[in-house]
């Protein structure tokens, strides 16, 4: 498939995503996160507009005295929390080394920045961690303004390589560069909220709910794999 018509079926595909999954509360969910906060919400899901997610972000902060008292528990402790919001257990030691990461520079855990500072400078600030995986940037700036990479997480590349928006294989860089070349930047975070929710809803990783799928007639994967509707028996 030629690279114009990968950018013809991503704008189908957003423009039917969109119209099934509306962003409504989300941003205003995130606006009123500190960074501590949303650093924290990216590391532990890549589906930052799960509600459990925000919900398992304030009961640690509900529960321990600070981050740096969740810095330096188990990760067993902290991966019961996150199972208690049916949230991957295994991102607690990602959560453990992120605040690692907070309090190896700053020496603390909090930053001077707020997310009410300027995109640019929580940008540079970000990027300022050699080691934060990028993905994770990626959905902090995302949910913070107009940010034109999208967050490229499995979850993300899954649903791009079994739609043929993407190679098998391809990467990142090829996922981020269509979505980029292809929409304008103000479809960008609501194109990301609504591929999590589809992903959460119907692409479910072991088991996508094909036949339910409004995309199937767009989908590689969901046109090779569903199985076909039986022609209705002859009568008479
Ligand atoms: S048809 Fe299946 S594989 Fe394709 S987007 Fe829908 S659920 Fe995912």
């Amino acid at each position: 498939m030629t690279f114009k018509q990968r950018q013809n079926r991503l704008k189908k595909t957003v423009l039917l995503l969109k119209k099934h999954y509306p962003m409504r509360r989300a941003k205003a969910t995130s606006d009123t996160m500190s960074l501590i906060q949303l650093l924290v919400l990216a590391t532990i899901t890549e589906d930052p507009y799960v509600p459990s997610a925000m919900q398992a972000v304030r009961r640690m902060e509900r529960d321990y005295v600070d981050w740096n008292e969740v810095r330096v528990s188990s990760s067993h402790e902290l991966g019961e929390v996150l199972k208690a919001y049916r949230l991957d257990p295994e991102r607690a030691n990602d959560l453990k080394s992120m605040l690692q990461m907070i309090f190896g520079r700053e020496n603390k855990l909090s930053t001077d920045l707020t997310s009410s500072d300027s995109f640019d400078i929580i940008k540079s600030y970000l990027l300022g961690y050699e080691n934060c995986p990028r993905r994770v940037v990626d959905t902090v700036l995302m949910l913070l303004g107009e940010h034109r990479d999208i967050p490229a997480g499995d979850q993300v590349m899954r649903f791009a390589e079994r739609t043929g928006l993407i190679e098998a294989g391809a990467g990142a860089n090829s996922l981020q560069l269509l979505f980029k070349k292809t929409l304008p930047t103000q479809d960008l975070r609501p194109a990301h909220f609504a591929i999590c929710r589809h992903c959460r809803e119907l692409c479910r990783e072991k088991t996508p709910l094909c036949t339910k799928c409004f995309l199937l007639p767009h989908c590689d994967y969901g046109t090779r794999h569903a199985p076909k509707k039986r022609a209705a028996p002859a009568t008479g």
